[in-house]
């Protein structure tokens, strides 16, 4: 059975320290929770979606997750991180590109983008459970 979920972060540029291990706590309560609702016993695997421009650094996530999961209901499970590019909107030029940090500007006319369109998300697509 595969659960997909909705739930949204809403995350700050703004780094705290520890930040990714509360995150990381959050997402395994998720999970338990899901799959408590569901009557899943166990979690196979779980699907998160990072983006660039999100304020999650991927890595320290990944690491924290790892670390924390052990414990938890997610222990056996793969854990599968997508990251996801920032991808801005250039009005100007009537382009779209590659946002590596959130002042990046357009490459052709240096203005900064007038939208962005991709790279916020942080979420939990899916989980796998039985
Ligand atoms: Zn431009």
């Amino acid at each position: 059975m595969i659960l997909y979920l909705a739930t949204s972060y809403q995350e700050s540029a703004n780094l705290r320290p520890m930040h990714e291990f509360s995150l990381a706590t959050d997402v395994i309560n998720l999970a338990q929770n899901e799959a408590e609702k569901n009557g899943a016993t166990i979690i196979r695997e779980i699907s998160i979606e990072i983006g660039d421009l999100s304020g999650v650094e991927a890595q320290a996530f990944e690491s924290a997750l790892e670390l924390l999961v052990k414990e938890s209901v997610l222990g056996d499970a793969k854990i599968i991180i997508i990251r996801n590019p920032g991808i801005g909107r250039c009005d100007a030029c009537d382009r779209d590109f590659e946002m590596h940090h959130r002042l990046a500007s357009c490459p052709d006319c240096h203005c900064f983008p007038s939208q962005i369109k991709g790279g916020e998300e942080f979420r939990v697509i899916s989980l796998l459970v039985d």
